[in-house]
């Protein structure tokens, strides 16, 4: 299975692309299951500049905006049903900081087919680093993007096989981000490095019974590079590892 649940549209603020680029984007490149993962903040505030003028963290509309969103990104799915299977999913920011808001409590997200949970190792991360509370709070199929679980456990001074077996129990995922592109100044995520080469690693996933998406984390769709995901998706599956929405 070629999969990317993490691709940014014009509904983001760092992202001009509409949904149909980057949905031939994946096409062209072989992807054959495509998540679309916007921000709250950008979805939420409906990309309109009100928030940052007015000083203002919450549009009014934010609640119409999130299913407005997922209204037009359902749209998109049965336009190219033929073609790729689209889920429907939006990246959550739990951190305040200059260009990023996090979910405001009381937002409903449930009604996504999944999400993406950012910042969960910052210590100002409003999910107070409780996945397992978050998740419940979210609804929907969760997912932990863009962390180094590995270091954040022993961290935490927990175990990693039972951290992520009390994961897979409650169906929370973990993102292999293989992002490339200049938006990010061409950085690759370390962590993901190491997983893939990483055996002892891979064995503590794997038989935990942790599902993986792979995520290009696409801002640029003339940047996107289908063959990152293509070679992690083939490791994935060569080391015996489960890919969230396999069979799906
Ligand atoms: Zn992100
Ligand atoms: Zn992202």
């Amino acid at each position: 299975m070629i999969q990317d649940l993490h691709a940014h549209t014009y509904y983001s603020f760092c992202s001009s692309d509409t949904p149909e680029a980057v949905v031939e984007a994946a096409v062209r490149g072989g992807v054959k299951q495509l998540g679309f993962c916007d921000h709250n903040y950008g979805v939420g505030c409906a990309r309109t500049d009100f928030c940052w003028n007015q000083g203002t963290r919450l549009h009014s509309d934010y609640e119409k905006t999130l299913v407005r969103y997922y209204d037009h990104m359902n749209t998109i799915r049965d336009k190219y049903k033929n073609k790729i299977r689209i889920f429907c999913g939006i990246e959550i920011c739990t951190l305040d900081c200059e260009h990023s808001y996090a979910l405001p409590t009381g937002a409903d997200v449930s009604f996504f087919d999944f999400c993406l949970v950012e910042n969960l190792d910052d210590p100002r991360s409003i999910t107070g680093g409780d996945i397992f509370s978050f998740a419940k709070r979210c609804g929907c199929l969760t997912g932990i993007a863009h962390t180094d679980l590995f270091a954040f456990i022993k961290a935490r001074g927990d175990d990693p096989y039972r951290y992520f077996r009390r994961m897979a129990q409650e169906g929370i995922f973990w993102e292999l981000n293989v992002n490339y592109d200049s938006l990010h100044s061409f950085k690759s995520h370390d962590y993901v490095t190491e997983f893939l080469k990483n055996k002892e690693q891979q064995d503590i996933v794997r038989r935990s019974g942790v599902r993986l998406s792979v995520g290009f984390d696409s801002h640029i769709a003339k940047e996107y590079k289908p063959e990152r995901i293509k070679a992690t998706c083939a490791a994935l599956q060569k080391a015996g590892l489960h890919l969230v929405f396999e069979g799906r």
